[in-house]
C-alpha cells in the first residue's frame, strides 16, 4: 500500500494533524497499534484548555499554546464538544510567592494574554470561599473540554474526508531508499509514502531513533490524580499552585459535571506502567492541604498518566521538539503538556510546512 502521507500515532497530534491535512487533496493514513485512538497521554490528562502564561515568549509551547486555546474554543463551540471556560487562579501563599504570579502575569501579557489580575485574599474569597491562599493570579481564558469526544470528533471528520485508519499495527522499523519511506510491521507487510509523521508520544524518541539513531532520548514522568466524593463543587475556578520544575504543581481538577478532584504529581519512571498506587499520597496531600481543607481519607486514587519529557538533568525549561529534519520525515518529540490545547495550531503548522511550505 502507498500513501502520500502516514501518520504515526493516533493521540491528539495524530488526530489533529490528519483532520487539518484531511482538507487536502493527500492521501493520508493514521497507524497506531492500540485497538482504537487515544489509549495514551492523550486520556490521561486534565483535560484543561491552558492559556500559554507559563511558557518563554515565542517558544514553541507559547505560540501554539496561546492559538490553540482560542482554536480548541471554537472547534468545541463549532462541532457540539462539551466544555467550560471556567478561568483560573494560581495561588501565592506569601510576599515571596507573589513576586513570582507577578512574574507570571508579565509573562503571560508579553505572550499576548489580556484581563490577566491579581487579587488579595478578601477579593479571592469572594471568588473561591473555599480556597485558603493569601494572593491570587485570574487568567480569564483557562477551562475545561472532553477531550475525549474531541478526539472522536477529530477521527470522525478526517475519515469522512478519506483519511484511512489502521489499528493494532505497530510500527517496528522505518527504512528509506529512492525517497519512498517504508515503515514495517511485525508480519512482512510493508506501508510505503513519502511523507511521514511520527507521533507517537510516550514512543516518539524510538520512532525517531529508526531513522536517526540516538537522536533524541525522552524521560518519563509519572503523575497521579485522586478523587475527593466530598469536595463537589466546592471550587468554580481551576486552582492551582506555583509551577515546579517539572510540573505545573498539583491542582484542582475540576469536570464538566462539577466534580472536584486533585493531580497530577510528578515524579520519575523508568518505563509506561499506568497501574496506581498509594505510594505518594502523604506527599500529595501534604501539598493540596496548604490551599484546601480536605480530609486524608476523601482523597482516593483515581488514575495515572504519563508526562515524555525531554531528557535533561536540571528541569530547565525544554520546547516541544517539530523537527523538519531531512528525508520528508517529521518527529514530534515530548509534547507533553501543553500539548492538548496546542494540537490543532500544531496540526496547523504542520500543514502549512507540507502543502505551502511554510510554517511558523
Ligand atoms: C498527567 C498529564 C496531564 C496533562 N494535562 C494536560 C492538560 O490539562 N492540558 C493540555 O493541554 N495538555 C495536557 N497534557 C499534555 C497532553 O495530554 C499531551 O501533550 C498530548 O495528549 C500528547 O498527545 P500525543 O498524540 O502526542 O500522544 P498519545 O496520546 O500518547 O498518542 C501517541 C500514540 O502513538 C501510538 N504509538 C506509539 N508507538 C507506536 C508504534 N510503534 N506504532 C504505532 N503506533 C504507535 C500510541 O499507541 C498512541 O496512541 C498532560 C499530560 C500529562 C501526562
Amino acid at each position: 500500500m502507498n500513501y502520500d502521507i502516514v501518520i504515526i500515532g493516533s493521540g491528539v497530534i495524530g488526530l489533529s494533524i490528519a483532520y487539518e491535512l484531511s482538507h487536502t487533496e493527500k492521501k493520508i493514513i493514521v497507524i497506531d497499534k492500540e485497538k482504537s485512538f487515544g489509549h495514551h497521554i492523550s486520556s490521561r490528562n486534565s483535560q484543561v484548555i491552558h492559556s500559554g502564561i507559563y511558557y518563554p515568549q515565542n517558544s514553541k509551547k507559547a505560540i501554539h499554546c496561546v492559538r490553540g486555546n482560542k482554536m480548541i474554543y471554537d472547534f468545541c463551540e463549532q462541532h457540539g464538544i462539551s466544555y467550560k471556560n471556567t478561568g483560573k487562579i494560581i495561588i501565592a501563599q506569601n510576599d515571596k510567592e507573589l513576586k513570582k504570579i507577578e512574574m507570571l502575569k508579565e509573562n503571560g501579557e508579553k505572550n499576548g494574554l489580556t484581563n490577566l489580575k491579581i487579587y488579595n485574599k478578601n477579593d479571592l474569597l469572594k471568588l473561591e470561599p473555599n480556597l485558603k491562599a493569601k494572593y491570587g493570579l485570574f487568567i480569564p481564558s483557562t477551562g475545561v473540554f472532553d477531550a475525549h469526544q474531541f478526539m472522536g470528533k477529530l477521527e470522525y471528520l478526517s475519515s469522512k474526508k478519506g483519511v484511512d485508519f489502521l489499528y493494532q499495527y505497530e510500527v517496528k522499523n522505518i527504512d528509506i531508499s529512492n525517497n519512498t519511506i517504508s515503515t514495517f510491521f511485525n508480519n512482512d507487510e510493508k506501508i510505503t509514502c513519502n511523507t511521514l509523521i511520527n507521533a507517537a508520544g510516550l514512543w516518539s524518541d524510538k520512532i525517531g531513533n529508526m531513522i536517526n539513531k540516538d537522536k533524541y532520548k525522552l524521560m518519563y514522568y509519572k503523575g497521579d490524580y485522586y478523587t475527593a466524593s466530598k469536595c463537589k463543587n466546592i471550587f468554580s475556578h481551576l486552582i492551582y499552585p506555583l509551577p515546579t520544575d517539572f510540573s505545573l504543581g498539583i491542582h484542582a481538577v475540576l469536570d464538566l459535571e462539577g466534580n472536584i478532584g486533585f493531580g497530577p504529581n510528578a515524579y520519575p519512571v523508568s518505563e509506561i506502567d499506568y497501574a496506581n498506587n498509594d505510594y505518594h499520597k502523604k506527599d500529595f496531600y501534604d501539598n493540596i492541604k496548604k490551599y484546601v481543607d480536605i480530609d486524608f481519607e476523601d482523597l482516593n486514587i483515581d488514575f495515572s498518566g504519563i508526562r515524555p519529557k525531554i531528557s535533561c538533568k536540571d528541569g530547565s525549561f525544554q520546547d516541544f521538539i517539530i523537527d523538519y529534519g531531512n528525508n520528508n520525515i517529521i518527529n514530534l518529540v515530548g509534547i507533553e503538556s501543553p500539548g492538548l490545547t496546542s494540537s490543532l495550531s500544531i496540526a496547523k503548522e504542520i500543514k502549512e510546512k507540507i502543502i505551502f511550505g511554510t510554517g511558523l
